[in-house]
């Protein structure tokens, strides 16, 4: 089993690696973010309980998110592996990732940071927000979103840099040459 964390600020291209990556390795792709706007879409209890923090670029608490991540989980018995795409996104989620995966016997393998400077990201998202139907995308949603990524998740790098398991990227260029560094990384550390 290997798991991976896929780590950065919104807009930093953990999405479109994500995709890129489950086809090499296998892995089973779980993006919260994706999860969260399904229930809205379906709109099912919790999509009616979460839609509004989403439109406005809060987190979810991280007891509901802690519990639709591990019942995702336990979705996919026969996963190789998993790609963490916007999960966690606080110390408290991280502590309980490695929680639940020691349970299982598992456990996180490493973390990349996709390193994008706040000038990009905002460049890159007001480009989505043309096509993605995004509300959160709106310039006056996604300072919302950068406040809660250096003012709660930025605290979950030293987490797991204290374990060692930390590694950056720049997640500037061509999506093809970040993905290429991605998979060193990760190569690097299936050997
Ligand atoms: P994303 O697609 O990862 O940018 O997530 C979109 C929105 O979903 C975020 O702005 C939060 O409102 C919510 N969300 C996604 N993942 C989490 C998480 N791990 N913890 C709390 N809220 C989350």
């Amino acid at each position: 089993m290997f798991n991976l964390i896929l780590f950065g600020p919104p807009g930093a291209g953990k999405g479109t690696q994500s995709a890129k990556l489950i086809d090499k390795y296998q892995l089973v792709h779980i993006s919260t973010g994706d999860l969260f706007r399904a229930h809205i879409q379906q709109e099912t209890e919790l999509g009616k309980k979460v839609k509004a923090l989403l439109a406005s670029g809060e987190l979810v608490s991280d007891a509901i998110t802690i519990a639709m991540l591990e019942e995702e989980i336990g979705n996919h018995p026969a996963a190789r592996g998993f790609i963490f795409d916007g999960f966690p996104r606080t110390v408290a989620q991280a502590e309980a990732l490695d929680k639940f995966l020691e349970g299982r016997g598992d456990k996180i393998g490493t973390v990349i940071a996709l390193d994008v400077d706040e000038d990009e990201l905002r460049k890159r998202i007001a480009e989505r927000h043309k096509v993605s139907n995004r509300p959160d995308d709106a310039a006056e949603k996604l300072v919302k979103r950068i406040d809660e990524y250096f003012g709660k998740t930025i605290h979950v790098l030293p987490f797991y840099e204290g374990q060692g398991k930390l590694r950056h990227v720049n997640g500037i260029g061509e999506i093809d040459a970040i993905f290429s560094e991605l998979c060193q990384v990760i190569d690097e550390h299936l050997k």
